[in-house]
């Protein structure tokens, strides 16, 4: 049953296909099912939400059909029976087969997500709360016209974004990038058509490492993501020091050191809100 949530965005159910371990601290599962076929990724960064059940849930326990109002009534359930909401990327997509991967970076830290992620199986249903149309806000990436260079900084987490940017950069474009594993097995190959150096780091310093290169010349586009101080680091970096534009800054913590996802979305509602002045 399709419901529609905004326009652009609604609930998938879709269950688990396959999984594999592309290293130490990286696995891929491949989410199928029917719906699917609808899923309209746009490419580059798309994220989406994904909703995991408890242990001993058979699927995941989400109000799909409260439309727009979801999120309200999904935060008005008992948490110990709502689903694990969680923010993911598609690694890739084949629509015709009605499959999304998604590379999940497992950490030690006792997530459920990447607990639920490790232990995967096939037939282990979910549901994505993801994009009806390809043009949709949840694509970060957007390099303005004029732009001669794109600076690429990631972790494990992002590590998936970033490859999936780097694959859908045209031959010709031109990018920098630094990629930071906890582990010299998570290394992977990363086509492309664009004239991309990659460096990996390996448990290394991300801010450290950009601090030390020296970076072409022309007008830059960085997308940033990764554990929140880091990002920050980088991004105070990139404009205070090196002058980049900060509207062509693009940046995201996708987590941080010592909160879960669910700390920082109490931590999003709880912050005042900020209203443009007319
Ligand atoms: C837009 C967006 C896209 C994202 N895409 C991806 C993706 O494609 N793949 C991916 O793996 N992650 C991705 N993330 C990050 C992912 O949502 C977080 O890592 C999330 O916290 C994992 O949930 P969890 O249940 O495992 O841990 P949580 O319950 O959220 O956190 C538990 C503890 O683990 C720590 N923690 C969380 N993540 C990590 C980590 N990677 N390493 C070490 N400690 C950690 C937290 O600080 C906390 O202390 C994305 C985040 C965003 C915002």
């Amino acid at each position: 049953m399709t419901t529609a949530v905004a326009g652009a965005f609604r609930f998938f159910d879709a269950h688990v296909v396959r999984s594999r371990r592309l290293g130490r601290s990286i696995v891929r599962v491949t989410f199928g099912g029917e719906q699917l076929r609808d899923f309209a990724g746009g490419g580059r960064d798309q994220s989406f939400s994904l909703f995991l059940p408890h242990p001993g849930q058979s699927a995941p326990v989400v109000p799909t059909h409260a439309g727009e109002s979801w999120f309200r009534a999904w935060r008005a359930m008992d948490p110990a029976v709502r689903a694990v909401m969680r923010s993911y990327t598609v690694r890739e997509q084949r629509r015709e087969q009605a499959e999304v991967d998604v590379d999940f970076a497992l950490h030690g830290d006792g997530g459920p997500a990447s607990r639920w992620a490790a232990g995967a199986g096939q037939g282990d249903r979910v549901v994505l709360l993801g994009p009806a149309v390809e043009d949709n806000k949840s694509v970060g990436f957007r390099p303005p016209p004029g732009t001669d260079w794109v600076l690429i900084a990631a972790d494990a987490t992002a590590l998936p974004a970033a490859a999936a940017i780097l694959a859908w950069l045209p031959a010709g474009a031109r990018a920098r990038v630094w990629i930071d594993v906890p582990d010299a097995g998570d290394i992977q190959d990363l086509p492309c058509r664009a004239d991309a150096e990659i460096t990996w780091l390996v448990g290394g310093d991300l801010p450290a490492a950009v601090r030390a290169a020296e970076l072409p010349a022309g007008h830059p586009y960085a997308w940033i993501a990764g554990e929140a101080g880091c990002v920050k680091a980088l991004r105070r970096h990139l404009v205070g020091e090196r002058g980049f534009d900060r509207r062509s800054v693009e940046f995201s913590g996708y987590w941080r050191l010592g909160a879960s996802e669910e700390d920082l979305r109490a931590e999003a509602l709880a912050a005042p809100r900020v209203t443009s002045a007319a």
